[in-house]
């Protein structure tokens, strides 16, 4: 709260969430006020809030601290540059967190056996894994505060699913020895399947006799001619499911084993959304390639007004002359950043 006063000085509010702790006492958990100021001090301000005026303080906020050694001093792989074969994860690389810790630990324990065995690290990327991001923040960027793996610091989260984190990883795993066999081949098929079924369901075209009873069914406009069930599908009333009315093909069975329901998901997805995360597959690889583009010296930071406030700020104050230097300025989160190069590849005029 201290915090949120000095940076937010502009706003003349600040939103609170009063979270009941459990169905059995009527203590509340002050979501958006976490402070380390003097007791008194808590009490007072806890209860010049409009609705808490006569409120009793259970337990006061309290901060922990501790030492941390910078993580700039780390190669990708997580070991100490200054003592080699010397690995560090965790929180004494100044994170916060249980997952931020554990897969940190991960990461230096597979490296280092590869180390060992001599084979090439294992650093996946930023559009690959949050565990890439989390790395490649930590190594490039001095820290202010505690880092924390927050998903708005990914600028490729759409890409970067719970959903498709097997599709995603299950490939290094299996080549790392954590993976059995058969599971892997089962996502192997299961990619297979997704792929195909996309294919096939581009081709595919019903009769208007067998598809306008269901679209009029969900709500939607029926066809004058045929189109394919990909493009039906991109309609939002319509699931694969749907087409069952017409088809027992196991992708629209209610009664799929879990194989096709994990199958129809996917497809479902990858259609639906094909816009934006078509998008976004080609901003990361447009990344990669714009590293070097510059931006004009009187370029109105201002401007940019999805930019996070922080962003802007630092951006107009330290002037980058290039993506890249904009993308390792301390506070420029790498969605602004995303923001920056969409905005100065659609005004390609002024960039020289
Ligand atoms: C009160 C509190 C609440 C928290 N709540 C959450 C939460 O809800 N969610 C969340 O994600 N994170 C939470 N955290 C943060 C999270 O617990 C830590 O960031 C995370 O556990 C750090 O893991 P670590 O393995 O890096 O360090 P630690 O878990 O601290 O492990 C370090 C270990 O090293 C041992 N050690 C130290 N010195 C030596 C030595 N010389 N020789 C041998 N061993 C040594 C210590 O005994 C300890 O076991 C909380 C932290 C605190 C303090």
């Amino acid at each position: 709260m201290e915090d949120k006063i000095v940076r937010f000085a502009d706003k003349s509010s600040h939103q609170i969430f009063l979270e009941p702790e459990g169905r059995h006492t009527n203590e509340y958990y002050l979501n958006g006020f976490s402070t380390s100021l003097p007791e008194d001090v808590q009490v007072e301000g806890v209860r010049s809030i409009p609705g808490l005026e006569h409120a009793c303080i259970t337990r006061v906020g309290y901060a922990i601290e501790y030492d941390y050694f910078p993580p700039m001093q780390l190669l990708q792989t997580m070991e100490t540059k200054p003592l080699e074969n010397l690995y560090f994860a965790g929180q004494i690389n100044g994170t916060s967190g249980y997952e931020e810790a554990a897969v940190q630990g991960l990461m230096a324990g597979i490296n280092a056996v590869l180390k060992i065995r001599g084979e090439e690290p294992f650093v996946p990327g930023r559009s690959e894994a949050y565990i890439g991001v989390l790395i490649d923040d930590l190594v490039t960027k001095s820290l202010v505060e505690p880092y924390r793996m927050f998903t708005s610091l990914a600028e490729f989260r759409l890409i970067l699913r719970q959903d498709n984190a097997d599709l995603r990883l299950m490939e290094y795993g299996y080549k790392f020895g954590l993976i059995p066999a058969n599971v892997y081949s089962d996502m192997q098929k299961r990619k297979e399947a997704i792929k195909q079924s996309i294919v096939e369901l581009k081709k595919w075209r019903s009769s208007l006799e067998d598809i306008n009873p269901v679209l009029e069914r969900k709500g939607t406009a029926p066809l004058q001619q045929k189109e394919s069930l990909e493009q039906l599908l991109k309609r939002p009333e319509i699931t694969l499911v749907d087409f069952s009315a017409f088809s027992s093909h196991e992708l629209f069975s209610e009664k799929a084993n879990l194989f096709w329901r994990k199958v129809r998901e996917q497809v479902e997805i990858e259609v639906k959304y094909e816009g934006f995360l078509e998008r976004q597959r080609q901003q990361v690889e447009k990344l990669k390639e714009l590293e070097g583009l510059k931006i004009p010296e009187q370029f109105d930071f201002n401007r940019l007004s999805s930019v996070s406030t922080e962003g802007r700020e630092k951006l107009s104050r330290i002037k980058p002359g290039t993506l890249g230097q904009a993308s390792r300025i301390l506070g420029v989160s790498q969605s602004d950043i995303a923001i920056l190069m969409v905005y100065l590849s659609r005004r390609k005029n002024i960039i020289h």
